[in-house]
């Protein structure tokens, strides 16, 4: 955040969602006490931690959670959890954020990549074939808060009974046929990193309903000895796992609990405002030959913070210079496959060993753009946006053309 901006006294295009004032008092106390530490409490006095995890299991509706220190940290155990282990075939998007097939790669296991349309969403075409009898898990990734047929994938997943893991670290509030996302599969995964819904600098959490998965998670996120008894779920069979399972220590600390809890009564409201802008944002350029916004499908309710657009019509040189343009006037559009190591872009993701060949994902990566649009944004904002958008665009397709 540049301090030019903290003088403007406007939200930029880099903000993180404010803290709410309300945490300070919490904070204080933690800095008194030192009581930073989420098992020094006693079971009878829950820490922030804990209390995170009733709140946010409460609000999704789901029967357990666990804080951890990032999403990635919670799409790995959930791998675990439910089984995969050395050489075991996972099957991932080919358009995710690298802590998907990072997560794979750490339990050992291959990722196989399914590819993603210029629609946003998972190649269902290219799922089913690809879910063959060879994959023991899928994890499906609700990119940027766009979501795959999940009625169609959870399908497939139950006839073979293969577990269904959901990335949902940037789709938090996204619903899908009235459901809460990350809640559709066996766990589901969410991001507390300062550029998400919540703001907690970092840290992750995982949802899931069943039992022994839980068991498994609090053990092997750091839970040794008898921590797991300050979870406080008496049906747990928590001592079934007792000393059986290897301790990562992904823990969260009680500080960014206390970041985060009082966050959580906010995001329907972040969720209807980020809503509101994108779909304003969308109309607009939309009206523009040069740019197509995918639509959104009839049985989601998304949750947007930023905003993907594809170009139409432009040639590599061309879509370069929106690049160029956008940086050069301090709002870079970043373009997925033009920009040289994007994390996001499949052909990047070298330590997977041998990256396959995905061409429908590859077309789309070239030309779709990626801009922030934190749900802060004024309507001035929005229509600044919009007209920095479609100028960088125009100019990028004449000054070639010329
Ligand atoms: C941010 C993000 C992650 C990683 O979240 P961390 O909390 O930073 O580990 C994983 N997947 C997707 C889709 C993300 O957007």
């Amino acid at each position: 955040m540049s301090s030019k901006h903290k003088q403007s006294n406007k939200r930029s295009v880099y903000d993180a969602e404010p803290i709410p004032q309300s945490a300070r008092g919490v904070i204080d106390g933690l800095l008194e006490s030192g009581d930073l530490f989420r098992y020094t409490a006693a079971k009878d006095n829950p820490s922030q931690v804990t209390l995170l995890e009733k709140e946010f299991a409460a609000y999704m509706g789901s029967k357990y959670a666990l804080a951890v220190n990032s999403a990635s940290s919670a799409i790995y155990l959930s791998l675990l959890t439910v089984g995969i282990g050395t050489g075991d075939q996972v099957l991932i998007p080919a358009w995710t954020f690298a802590a998907v097939p990072s997560a794979v790669v750490n339990a050992g296991a291959l990722p196989i990549l399914v590819e993603v349309g210029d629609d946003l969403r998972i190649d269902m075409a290219d799922f089913e074939a690809k879910l063959n009898g060879n994959i023991k898990a899928v994890v499906i990734s609700h990119m940027r808060g766009h979501t795959s047929d999940m009625d169609m994938i959870k399908a497939l997943c139950d006839a073979q009974d293969v577990p269904l893991i959901e990335d949902a670290a940037h789709s938090l509030g996204t619903l899908w046929n009235n459901r809460k996302i990350g809640t559709i599969g066996a766990v589901g995964c969410f991001s507390f990193q300062s550029y998400k819904m919540v703001n907690g600098g970092e840290g992750g959490i995982l949802l899931t309903d069943d039992a022994d998965i839980i068991a498994k998670a609090v053990f092997m996120s750091g839970a040794y000895e008898h921590n797991w008894a300050k979870h406080c779920h008496p049906e747990v069979p928590f001592e079934k796992y007792q000393n059986l399972l290897p301790l990562f220590n992904l823990r969260m600390n009680n500080l960014s609990a206390a970041v985060i809890r009082p966050q959580i009564e906010l995001i329907d409201t972040r969720v209807a405002k980020g809503l509101e802008n994108y779909e304003y944002v969308a109309e607009k350029l939309n009206a523009s030959p040069l740019i197509s916004v995918p639509p959104a499908d009839a049985r989601e309710r998304r949750a947007p913070d930023s905003l993907q657009f594809n170009l139409v019509g432009f040639d590599d040189a061309q879509t370069r210079r929106v690049m160029e343009i956008s940086t050069a006037r301090g709002n870079p559009i970043s373009i997925f496959g033009m920009q040289g190591d994007n994390a996001r872009v499949f052909w990047n993701w070298k330590f997977i060993g041998n990256v396959p060949e995905l061409p429908i994902t590859r077309a789309m990566l070239k030309r779709a753009c990626d801009i922030r649009l934190p749900v802060g944004m004024s309507r001035n904002e929005l229509d600044e946006t919009v007209a920095f958008i479609l100028d960088c665009v125009t100019e990028a397709r004449m000054l070639i053309a010329s």
